[in-house]
């Protein structure tokens, strides 16, 4: 830290310049915006002398797999609260259980209600005491992680640009800025137009102010989360060849074609420098543990 903050040339930006904030480089087992988003949730557990962290995801969660890591590291047991009565598992969730992280199912209906008090004292019953961090980490302590980012960047720009998951990171971004700058998210799920009331009640809830200096585009989503489209894959394919970056297609990627789509259209007005946030690696860690990844494999073939 901080990250790299390097320039990508490409005819099609016109008159932008464009500034890749490399959090995908920060570790290469809670890279980007998981490390920044679960900072402060550890020390705050750790100050209050909690000694299980619980959380949930789905089965394909980069969260998930964020926290077992990082307690892993910081002496923390871990609790991951999972979504599907079909007890999902796969590679992702093999490397949290190798982390040492606990699974516990619940079903799609109790999971849709998990911040519902009688839930969560469930969970409480069942799984023990536990310091709770919210699905995706978005909590308000995440959210000054994130807005660190901005004192990061060394010189001045208009717009900063990310993807959006539970908008707890273009919350965060938010908060940083500067007066006249903005910050523009590009949603990886369909359907959710609720975000925009849930990153205002995360903004409220952590600083009592409601920011008005945010956007989120909802148009490319290119089907659903964790989905492609003939058009994402062939930018990504595209964008490999001319910077021999490979974009993670999950979320990185469709933030990616949302900038350059809207440079084309000429949607993003008068802008001289946009920041765009590589929130994460294409794949999370594997490359680094090529032993682990053998073993994980074999383990998970088997079941
Ligand atoms: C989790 C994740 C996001 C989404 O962040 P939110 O704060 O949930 O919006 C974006 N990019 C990558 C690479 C992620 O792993």
């Amino acid at each position: 830290m901080p990250s790299p903050l390097v320039e990508l040339s490409d005819e099609r930006l016109g008159s932008v310049r464009l500034l890749l904030k490399r959090d995908d480089l920060i570790h290469p087992e809670f890279p980007g915006n998981k490390w920044r988003k679960l900072k402060y949730q550890l020390a705050d557990a750790r100050q209050r002398g909690a000694s299980t962290l619980l959380t949930f995801g789905g089965a394909y969660s980069n969260h998930i797999r964020a926290v077992a890591a990082a307690g892993r590291h910081m002496g923390f047991a871990t609790i991951g609260v999972i979504r599907g009565e079909e007890q999902p598992f796969n590679e992702s969730l093999a490397l949290a259980v190798e982390d040492g992280m606990r699974l516990h199912y619940i079903d799609r209906a109790t999971y849709r209600r998990k911040s519902d008090s009688t839930v969560l004292a469930m969970l409480r019953a069942e799984l023990g005491e536990h310091y709770l961090i919210p699905e995706g980490g978005s909590a308000p302590a995440a959210l000054l992680g994130c807005a660190e980012l901005i004192a990061e960047i060394p010189e001045p720009f208009d717009l900063v640009v990310c993807p959006v998951g539970t908008g707890g990171t273009l919350a965060g971004l938010s908060m940083g800025l500067s007066p006249g700058q903005r910050v523009l998210g590009y949603a990886v799920l369909r359907g959710v137009e609720y975000l925009d009331d849930e990153i205002v009640r995360l903004q409220r809830e952590t600083s009592g102010r409601i920011l008005s200096n945010w956007t989120v585009d909802h148009r490319f989503h290119c089907g659903g989360f964790a989905r492609r489209s003939a058009a994402l894959d062939e930018f990504i394919t595209d964008f490999e060849r001319r910077h021999g970056f490979l974009l993670d297609r999950v979320y990185v990627a469709k933030a990616m074609l949302g900038l350059f789509t809207c440079i084309a259209q000429n949607e993003l007005g008068t802008v001289g420098t946009v920041v765009f946030v590589v929130t994460g690696p294409k794949e999370l860690d594997v490359a680094g543990r090529p032993q682990r990844a053998r073993a994980r494999r074999a383990r998970v073939s088997s079941r």
